[in-house]
């Protein structure tokens, strides 16, 4: 669902090739509706349009559709009667939009950080009244980059507090998004809603999930986000106080050896190395480094000893990848290593083991 949209693009173009999900349906604004995708969508991203979506007709995005789960990057003020139908109708729904993610039975997920978070989903069903459909949400694309940042730091360390200033690519505010004449030769300090997300946000995702309840992590974040003059690729400047006394080398080897459940499971998407460190002193760069590890590693660099707090760093990841499609399709393979998608019977295809997905 919002398949001809920024995110909905890196979706069909991510999925082309992918081993275990084949496209079955694709869903957009009545603007789309009735037309072929390729007439519907104008392609937004580096190579041809993948030929298997042109002639797909564009549908409404309400169930039922010839598919076994749904993933959504709708505009959160649609998302919301979208999903909750969906999942109600049986349908498993892995959603980029904000519209559930703080929900208290709704796992605001990354697989590296929290996939002992889908627990909750026992809880989604019964107090929902869902019978075989959930929602999983994936967090806002800033939020993700830095949240794989302070995963490695908080889970060996403890974080007291962090205090983060992004830059953000034009990208992020999907297409047509942001005016060229408010965003070339210059920068934009303020994108809506974005700095309450990526402070409530961290805390949910970093935090435990206790008896069915989400308890947040103990420390607080002070996001300041700028929009800035970059196609693809969000960066975060970070400051963080730590709960011990530890090394700036104690630090690098945390974030550079993290490693977690999607690269033990070996998920198709999962980057081998979820946090990549560089000491140049001019690293990360969005242009350089946004596509490290096919988009879904997040690159750290400009890391230091800092005045006021007890580290800074430089955070960088790809926002309409690691930052959006790439992390529900993540979510995806997650949800399918954990026998949490189930195929319903192959309809036309017999030989077909995929997950047929919209
Ligand atoms: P976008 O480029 O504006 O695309 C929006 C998509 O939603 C299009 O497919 C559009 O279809 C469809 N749509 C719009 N209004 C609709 C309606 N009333 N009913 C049904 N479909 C409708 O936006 P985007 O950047 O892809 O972002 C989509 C969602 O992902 C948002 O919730 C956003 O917050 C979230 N997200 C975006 C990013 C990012 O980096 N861009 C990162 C994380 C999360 P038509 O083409 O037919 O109008």
């Amino acid at each position: 669902m919002g398949a001809t949209g920024m995110v909905g693009q890196r979706f069909v173009q991510m999925l082309e090739k992918h081993p275990g999900f084949e496209v079955t349906a694709l869903a957009a604004s009545d603007r789309s509706q009735g037309k072929s995708y390729a007439e519907a969508c104008t392609w937004r991203l580096v190579g041809d349009m993948p030929a298997f979506a042109k002639a797909m007709i564009v549908q409404p995005p309400l169930p039922p559709l010839d598919c076994d789960v749904v993933v959504s990057s709708l505009p959160s003020d649609v998302a919301r009667a979208s999903e909750e139908a969906f999942a109600r109708a049986g349908y498993p729904v892995i959603s980029n939009a904000s519209s559930f993610r703080m929900d208290e039975d709704v796992p605001l997920l990354i697989p590296e950080i929290n996939a002992d978070h889908l627990d909750v989903l026992t809880r989604q069903k019964q107090e929902r009244g869902f019978t075989k459909g959930y929602i999983v949400t994936n967090p806002n694309c800033s939020t993700i980059i830095m949240a794989l940042a302070l995963a490695p730091l908080h889970r060996k360390f403890g974080i007291e507090a962090v205090i983060a200033t992004t830059m953000q690519a034009v990208s992020g505010a999907g297409y047509p998004g942001v005016p060229s004449l408010d965003v070339v030769d210059n920068v934009l300090p303020y994108i809506n809603g974005e700095e309450p997300k990526m402070e409530s946000e961290t805390r949910k995702i970093l935090g435990r999930l206790a008896r069915n309840s989400f308890e947040n992590a103990p420390f607080l974040v002070s996001a300041q986000c700028h929009r800035v003059n970059v196609a693809d690729g969000h960066m975060v400047a970070v400051r963080v106080k730590l709960a011990k006394r530890v090394t700036i080398e104690q630090v690098r080897e945390a974030l550079a050896s993290f490693r977690s459940v999607p690269q033990e499971l070996k998920l198709h998407t999962a980057p081998k190395h979820p946090v990549l460190v560089r000491g140049e002193d001019d690293r990360p760069q969005p242009r350089l480094d946004r596509d490290a590890g096919g988009g879904m590693s997040v690159t750290v660099g400009r890391l230091f000893p800092d005045s006021v707090f007890d580290y800074r760093f430089v955070v960088l990841g790809h926002n309409t990848v690691r930052g959006a499609a790439g992390a529900a399709i993540l979510n995806a393979e997650l949800l399918q290593a954990r026998g949490l998608l189930t195929s319903k019977p192959a309809r036309g295809n017999a030989a077909s083991a995929k997950a047929r997905v919209r």
